[in-house]
């Protein structure tokens, strides 16, 4: 039996074990936590909240890891139809805003749909960027109110500085009877990509790793600090050494590069051009359920300090104690574009406040559990070094036979399902190295 080590315990390391198992074998899986799950893992205060590590629901359309992620919770999950909004200087419209014009001022609404038209009948230009993409799919004055907004917030930097490949079904491009329909009536027709999604019923997303997990001989507090591939050795901060045959990683491509003896320097430094966000969480329980009728909230005000909402006590009622709710609470920032600096217990305050000043939170409701945690890799950043940088990273990790996998490793804008896919398909590629290079 090869020898396969798998680096990390999320989506993407389960999904390698899950493809090991079938063949019989047990990788060894090392992670820096102390517990597993890294992106997807749940966590309860002392006050009985459960909070994911980020808001994380299953919208995958797949129906073998619908079916595995199923099994996985006993068929125990809640299957819910999404609401999604928007807040935008005191409004509160629908998601996509784009086919949710309603209600908001009549002069907004006139510029946009002038633009979109005059857009759509003018010439076609050619699309360098997301910005370009953007005034060509949804006209200047909406680009510039809601999506250039946002961008500045999530991507942390302007729509100019990045490219359009991660769009997919992500922002919906509309025909004009679409934006005409949603700016005379208040109940336009769903078109977002996803309509349903699926949250276990219990314990959290997290729930979701519970029947993988034997599929590995897992090691937590395990931290990676060097690789050297031509002797197949790892090294890890507490002084445990071992071989490996085939090595499967989900690590964070900027934090492998780093580790491995004689990494070359043009390397080295495309691993640094690769940009991603740094994620605050804040995690609020609230003495009220009725905060909010949409799982999730997107702000756009550069003075509201974060820029998603999430609502866990919504996604199931083992989320909060009986009668209370919930709200988590994400604050962007990137070592690339907007380092983070101090602690995130320093964004407990200015969240709370903005939730009152945006009518979320009254006075009279009582906060029974505040937290705070970093996510150090949150977001790919899609900015136009990525393509190029990303490109030399995986080349050289091809070289030395080390199979990447997963978010941080594939280094895309992938959900869960996809990053379980991913794992599975790393592990393939471990186990397909010639026996000779092992
Ligand atoms: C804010 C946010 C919201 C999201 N919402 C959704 C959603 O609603 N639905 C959805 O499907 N997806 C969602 N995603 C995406 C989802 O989280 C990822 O696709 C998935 O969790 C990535 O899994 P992974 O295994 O690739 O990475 P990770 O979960 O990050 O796993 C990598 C593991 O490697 C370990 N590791 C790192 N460095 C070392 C080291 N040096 N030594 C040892 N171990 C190490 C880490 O501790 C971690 O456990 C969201 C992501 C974020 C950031």
């Amino acid at each position: 039996m090869p020898n396969i080590v798998v680096l990390g315990s999320g989506m993407a390391g389960f999904g390698a074990a899950y493809r090991l198992h079938a063949e019989r074998i047990t990788p060894v899986m090392y992670d820096k936590n102390s517990y597993h799950g890294g992106h997807t893992a749940s966590f309860r205060s002392d006050t009985g909240f459960l909070f994911d590590v980020g808001p994380h629901i299953s919208f995958t359309k797949d129906p073998r890891i619908q079916e595995i992620f199923a099994d996985s919770v006993d068929q125990q999950y809640e299957t819910i139809q999404i609401n999604l909004n928007n807040y935008w200087r005191g409004y509160w419209p629908l998601h996509p805003v784009q086919v949710h014009l309603h209600g908001l001022p009549e002069d907004v609404i006139v510029k946009v749909i002038k633009d979109f038209v005059e857009e759509s009948q003018g010439p076609e230009k050619p699309i360098k960027n997301y910005a370009d993409w953007l005034v060509a799919s949804l006209g200047r004055s909406f680009a510039e109110l809601f999506p250039m907004q946002y961008t500045r917030k999530y991507h942390l930097t302007t729509a100019e500085n990045m490219s359009t490949d991660w769009l997919g079904p992500r922002i919906y491009r509309p025909t004009l009877e679409e934006v005409l329909r949603g700016a005379l009536s208040p109940s336009a027709p769903h078109v977002h990509y996803i309509t349903h999604f699926r949250y276990p019923s219990n314990g959290g997303f997290m729930s979701y790793l519970k029947k993988f997990v034997p599929m590995g001989n897992l090691r937590l507090n395990h931290e990676l600090v060097s690789i050297d591939p031509r002797a197949r050795q790892l090294t890890f901060s507490n002084g445990h050494v071992t071989q490996y045959d085939g090595l499967v990683s989900s690590v964070a491509l900027p934090d492998l590069i780093r580790m491995i003896h004689g990494a070359p320097p043009d390397v080295v430094e495309a691993s640094r051009r690769l940009a991603c966000s740094t994620c605050v969480l804040v995690n609020i329980g609230v003495n009220r359920q009725d905060l909010s009728r949409a799982h999730m909230t997107y702000f756009y005000d550069e003075d509201i300090c974060f820029t998603r909402l999430g609502f866990p006590h919504m996604l199931s009622s083992s989320n909060s104690p009986s009668g209370t709710g919930s709200i988590q609470a994400e604050v962007y920032f990137s070592d690339k574009y907007k380092p983070f600096t101090g602690s995130p217990n320093d964004w407990i305050e200015p969240v709370i406040t903005d939730l009152r000043r945006c009518g979320l939170l009254r006075d009279d409701d009582k906060i029974l559990s505040r937290g705070a945690m970093l996510l150090r890799y949150a977001n790919i950043i899609f900015d136009l070094e990525r393509a190029a940088a990303l490109k030399t990273v995986h080349g050289y990790l091809d070289d030395i036979g080390i199979a990447y996998c997963g978010r941080y490793g594939d280094w895309g804008y992938m959900w869960t399902d996809e990053s379980f896919k991913s794992g599975e398909l790393a592990a393939e590629r471990a186990l397909s190295a010639p026996v000779s290079s092992r």
